[in-house]
């Protein structure tokens, strides 16, 4: 755990009791503060109640008397679309408003970092995909190469969970938006940005704010290195103002379409080959086609930011395509569950966005496809010219006779359940066929979360292939 500094014998409140909030209260206490906990549900304040976290209703009249500071967790809303009623109520009062990730970047290290020859880095990474697959990929390669390493953030633990860093040990940590919108302290050493697709506008305020909370991880002046995905025009846009000239090697841009141009620091994959170039020269290569763990444009979009963060952390280009190697992949992320009869079964449940979607529609040939789902705005139109390699789409969802309306040009059967759906595709799957679960919705139409419609794919499949 860190302790939060800077806070010892002052009032601290928490509003939201669930992983961060919890373990922010923990760490603040454990630095001397007294935290005060609320969270508008009752069940939640039951079990901070049970650890013997003193609450106190913030909703309350003159609640944030005395108060140094309020810390918020990612789900409740600040700003937009509304602020909730306590953080209203805060920000009136003048109370600053922060988060985990700002404690902890507040907290790490003071003082006692003095005695290392290496002082521990920070990578933080960020963007609208990829963010897990990427952050996880750096530090599978980091410990595959024998460096001390701890994950962190909106993946494994809570930022604050960590165990205080030794010598020359990196965190990796994945910061959603919400997290970079709202913390106060935000100094990583490397931070990544992946790429950028519309996705939480109503939390933002639009598709500027979304960037906008993005990009405070790139403050000027901010980072050693920024790893930047140049697919997109915002991309293209931080980079550039980011580097002071064309060839500052502060600045590594990516991409997973092909060669960039000019005389920085690049990292791009083209047909299934990752290169570095340097100063208008190719250094290193990779050949990611074999790498079961990154099928896809899309997963070697995240193999390139990856590279790059880890040659920024100085390992050499064999040492990071061992680790690449032996990445197994992350839980419902394009992940190959099953093979038999020539036929491969995918869980991309993580899929729960257009964008996604269609990218894991791109990184397999003839797909019998399993989509639908709680429909996010935008609607499916974006998915048009993306549908190339599906055979068939089996609709599943409370709406799916309405989703399969909207798949113009695709075979489509109305199934509305996952068993019905798994139970047709293998019925008509063919060798070479991939049977992929890539929903292009939320899942909370059927199921409590995106890992929970995962498993029952996986327990359909594996029920049928005994
Ligand atoms: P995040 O943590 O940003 O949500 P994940 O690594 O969990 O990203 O992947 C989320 C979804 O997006 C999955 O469906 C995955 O297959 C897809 N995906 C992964 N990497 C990318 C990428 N670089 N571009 C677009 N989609 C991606």
């Amino acid at each position: 755990m860190i302790p939060v500094s800077g806070f010892a014998g002052q009032r601290v409140a928490v509003l939201g009791l669930g992983r961060s909030g919890l373990s922010a209260a923990r760490s603040l206490a454990a630095g001397g503060a007294r935290p005060l906990l609320w969270d508008d549900s009752p069940e939640a304040r039951a079990r901070a109640e049970a650890e013997g976290l003193p609450l106190h209703d913030l909703s309350s009249a003159g609640a944030f008397e005395g108060v140094a500071r309020l810390v918020l967790s990612p789900g409740i809303p600040h700003l937009y679309p509304a602020p909730h009623p306590v953080v209203a109520a805060a920000v009136a009062a003048g109370i600053p408003v922060d988060n985990d990730v700002g404690l902890f970047f507040a907290s790490l290290g003071r003082g006692d970092w003095d005695g290392f020859d290496t002082p521990p880095r920070v990578v933080a990474v960020t963007g609208s995909n990829g963010k897990s697959t990427t952050a996880a990929l750096i530090h599978h390669v980091l410990g595959e190469a024998g460096r001390p390493a701890q994950l962190a953030g909106n993946i494994g633990r809570g930022v604050l969970d960590i165990d205080p860093p030794g010598e020359a040990e990196v965190i990796v940590l994945e910061l959603s938006s919400y997290q970079t919108e709202l913390a106060r302290a935000l100094t990583p050493d490397i931070a990544v940005f992946t790429n950028l697709t519309p996705d939480h506008l109503e939390r933002h305020g639009g598709l500027g704010g979304y960037f906008a909370a993005k990009r405070r991880l790139f403050a000027e002046g901010g980072p050693d290195r920024a790893v930047i995905g140049v697919d997109e025009p915002e991309g293209r846009f931080l980079a550039g103002q980011l580097a002071e000239a064309p060839g500052d090697d502060r600045v590594i841009r990516v991409s997973g379409e092909g060669k960039l141009a000019g005389p920085g620091w690049s990292v791009c994959a083209r047909k299934g080959f990752l290169a570095e170039w340097r100063k208008a020269r190719q250094v290193a290569s990779v050949d990611l086609r074999g790498i079961k763990g990154l099928p896809g444009a899309h997963n070697h979009q995240n193999a390139c930011a990856a590279y790059a963060a880890a040659r920024a952390l100085g390992l050499g280009p064999r040492q990071i395509e061992a680790g690449f190697a032996s990445f197994a992949g992350l839980p419902h992320r394009s992940q190959v569950i099953a093979e038999a009869g020539g036929v491969t079964y995918v869980n991309d449940s993580k899929a729960t966005n257009i964008d996604s979607a269609a990218r894991a529609l791109g990184a397999f040939p003839r797909i019998r496809w399993i989509c639908g789902g709680l429909e996010k705005t935008g609607g499916l139109s974006a998915l048009e010219g993306r549908m190339g390699a599906v055979v068939k789409a089996y609709v599943i969802g409370r709406e799916a006779e309405r989703f399969a309306v909207a798949l113009r040009g695709v075979d489509t059967e109305v199934c509305s359940v996952m068993g019905r759906a798994v139970e047709r595709a293998m019925e008509e799957a063919e060798p070479g066929d991939t049977v992929l679960l890539a929903p292009a919705a939320a899942s909370f139409d059927q199921y409590d979360n995106f890992e929970q419609r995962g498993e029952d794919f996986i327990a359909e499949v594996r029920a049928r292939l005994g």
